[in-house]
């Protein structure tokens, strides 16, 4: 059951639809966070050294979003801290080793043909699982540090023809801030694509203004990937969000990561994909759970990762099937599930449908 957190019921609307209020008044103590969900006060001192190592951040919107009867809620478990996040010894800081694959400052080169470009370290919420808690646990670099070279480096290297503006969250930054940066990158003659990763249409919904969009219009082909991993997270909102950034004429796709006690069924995923595709989002990937330290707890096999998407194929729209992806230092890797091609059996070849049955397809050699 969704309600207005008790230490912000007196916040008038106005203030509470301004994102940049809502990145003022974010929860970033333990003490302000036990007075929006349910406290785990005999946890209290030993949370105080994972907030210490891995700090808490969460807008008022999203605590909003948390059940404050279940402590199981898939909102909570996404950004409450939790001491198994300093008891796990195994996983490393950079799994995919982006640390070493950056020829410059903020730029992360795994293809030949895109890049990421860190732009910003900073996000309105921190995500427990995220892949690259090393950057919220180390420096807090404000947004453009070390920019100018990255731009250069992109300038100079015409095989680059997409670019993935990331962080962090990029949207946490100023609307001059980005589009300064949209303006650099769009005078590069090879760069043909920009793509801009951000969590805001599921954390702060409130930052897709109409101004935002305006300057996002201006800088096309440019698409916009976020990342919804529980159905709750589909308010009405984020919907609003969603159809702003859709009317400015951007494609949106969504990347999931498949997270244990938060999206890790098949009725849940397929509650999720439908509602995204309801507002014009295409369910893209399906992440298996990066080996990051401090996050076994939201790991699950790739082998249910397989059972999951196979229980979507068939059964939602093909649009809306994201592709389950192991990500690797050498890039994404699709694992697909086994259906499909069975065996050729002389001039046809046998297929398995999402029914289980088979079909013999004529397809001479
Ligand atoms: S919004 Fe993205 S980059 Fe930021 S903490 Fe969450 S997963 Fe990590």
């Amino acid at each position: 059951m969704r309600r207005r957190l008790t230490s912000f019921d007196k916040v008038p609307a106005l203030l509470w639809d301004d994102w940049r209020w809502q990145l003022r008044n974010r929860i970033t103590t333990l003490d302000e966070l036990w007075r929006v969900v349910p406290p785990d006060e005999s946890e209290t001192e030993r949370l105080r050294h994972v907030v210490a190592q891995f700090p808490l951040s969460i807008t008022p919107y999203y605590a909003s979003l948390i059940d404050f009867d279940d402590r199981q809620c898939p909102i909570r478990r996404q950004v409450v801290p939790s001491i198994e996040e300093i008891e796990d010894s195994g996983g490393v800081e950079d799994p995919l080793g982006e640390v070493e694959q950056s020829p410059v400052q903020n730029v992360i080169q795994i293809y030949p043909d895109r890049v990421a470009l860190t732009a910003v370290k900073q996000c309105p919420v921190f995500c427990r699982f995220c892949f690259r808690k090393r950057l919220f646990s180390t420096a807090r670099e404000g947004a453009g540090c070390g920019l100018e070279k990255s731009i250069e480096y992109i300038r100079g290297t015409p095989q680059i023809k997409d670019v993935l503006v990331t962080g962090g969250d990029p949207l946490i930054a100023s609307d001059s801030f980005l589009e300064r940066l949209l303006k650099s990158l769009r005078s590069i003659p090879h760069v043909e694509i920009i793509r801009i990763g951000t969590r805001a249409p599921v954390v702060l919904p409130q930052r897709i203004t109409p101004g935002l969009c305006a300057i996002l219009s201006r800088y096309h082909p440019l698409w916009v990937n976020t990342h919804f991993n529980h159905p709750k997270e589909i308010t009405p909102e984020a919907q609003e969000a969603c159809d702003k950034l859709s009317r400015a004429g951007i494609p949106l796709g969504n990347q999931s990561v498949l997270l244990k006690g938060v999206n890790d069924d098949p009725d849940t995923m397929r509650e999720l994909v439908r509602g995204l595709v309801r507002m014009r989002v295409r369910p893209y990937y399906l992440f298996q759970c990066h080996l990051v330290r401090g996050t076994r707890h939201f790991r699950t096999t790739i082998e249910q990762g397989l059972r999951i998407s196979g229980a979507l194929r068939g059964h939602v729209s093909g649009i809306a099937n994201p592709l389950f992806v192991v990500d690797t230092p050498d890039g994404k890797v699709p694992v697909l599930p086994r259906r499909g091609l069975k065996r050729r059996e002389g001039d046809f070849v046998v297929l398995e449908t999402f029914r289980g049955t088979e079909w013999r397809e004529y397809n001479p050699t």
